[in-house]
């Protein structure tokens, strides 16, 4: 992090001009680590089975209106390994907390995909155990996504999120010291959240062993307690994102489907625009794909064409390098770039 620069409740705030300078600064923090290049990968939501009852989320156990699905393997492999779109480098590969699927499912498609392609694989499965983690290392993932949502016990206790956070953290370090490459993440905009705790989440990041981390806006999912919240802000979400790279340029950071949700045609571009430099397509076969409700059945799909047409619109390259392989081969570079005042309008 560059001295000059400081997370501040104010910073938050900021929209107009100072806010472009803010997200023009974090654009450039991102240029000056990783040229133009942004990543590319895929996702396959592979079950939406979920031990777990987030009350955020439309995964719950609770939510009885979900029909539950598990994708089979020679479903997805076929796909993935003979017809997935060119321009992907790397397979993300996303359930609820469905150690079933984990087992049957997630770990084989894991060993055919790096068998059979140049994938790098990332996985985003929940909160599982040693004995999975190793198996799924084993069979060729390298990078585990896996988010505290909020950075304070007891709203992570009162949204019922998975375990504890305490051992929500012990899972992102013990992740970390087996040679995962960590990706964590936060929500912006949850009901009643106050600056104070969303600074706090920086703090929490900061202190992690992480190659990324995300912030996505909060969406009100499907038959939740939270149906009725209001959709949180797509600015607010995007000053986090700032200052998300502001503070670690070299952070790996997404620009995540659900700013679309936040800001219908704009959130991706946005996002680009806001030192994000990586983005997801979505893979999962559409029979099944309305049913891995996060938020609700109306998502915003983003496909080849919808990414590359977002990249090439702000003057950004899809990477030809997997983000797995950027990982293994970099050299860590903890310098920081030279920061402007996002109030110091002039310089914009
Ligand atoms: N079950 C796995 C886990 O807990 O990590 C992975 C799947 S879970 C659906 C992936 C992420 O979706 C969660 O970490 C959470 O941050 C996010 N999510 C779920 N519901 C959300 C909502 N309503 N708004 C924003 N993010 C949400």
């Amino acid at each position: 992090m560059h001295e000059s620069f400081r997370i501040s409740a104010e910073l938050l705030g900021l929209r107009g001009e100072a806010q472009e300078v803010l997200h023009a600064n974090a654009a450039a923090a991102a240029l000056a680590q990783f040229g133009r290049k942004v990543f590319l990968r895929a996702v396959v939501e592979v079950s939406n089975y979920c031990r777990e009852n987030c009350v955020y989320c439309g995964m719950r156990r609770d939510n009885q209106t979900l029909t539950r699905f598990r994708a089979q393997y020679h479903q997805l492999v076929e796909l993935l390994i003979h017809h997935r779109p060119p321009s992907v480098t790397d397979l993300n590969i996303q359930t609820g907390e469905d150690p079933v699927a984990v087992r049957e499912v997630v770990i084989p498609l894991i060993q055919a995909v790096r068998r059979e392609t140049p994938l790098g694989v990332s996985v985003c499965l929940g909160s599982l155990n040693d004995g999975l983690y190793d198996e799924l290392k084993a069979a060729g993932a390298t990078i585990y996504i896996i988010k505290f949502e909020v950075p304070d016990e007891k709203t992570y206790q009162r949204l019922e999120a998975p375990g504890t956070l305490n051992e929500r953290l012990e899972h992102i370090k013990l992740l970390a010291s087996k040679g995962w490459k960590v990706s964590s993440g936060f929500i912006a905009g949850l009901p009643n959240q106050t600056d104070e705790e969303l600074l706090a989440n920086f703090e929490t990041a900061r202190q992690l062993p992480l190659a990324g981390c995300s912030v996505s806006p909060f969406i009100p999912g499907e038959a939740t307690p939270l149906a009725d919240a209001p959709t949180g802000s797509l600015d607010l979400t995007l000053n986090c994102m700032a200052m998300l790279r502001l503070m670690r340029p070299d952070w790996v950071i997404p620009a995540v489907s659900a700013l679309n949700l936040a800001g219908p045609a704009s959130g991706y571009g946005r996002g680009l625009r806001t030192g994000a430099n990586l983005v997801t397509m979505n893979l999962t076969p559409s029979d099944i794909r309305g049913d891995y409700l996060l938020y609700k059945r109306d998502r915003f799909i983003m496909t080849e064409e919808r990414i590359l047409t977002a990249i090439e619109a702000e003057g950004l390259t899809p990477s030809r390098q997997s983000l797995a392989e950027f990982y293994r081969t970099r050299k860590v570079n903890g310098s920081a770039v030279p920061i402007r005042d996002p109030k110091t309008i002039s310089s914009a």
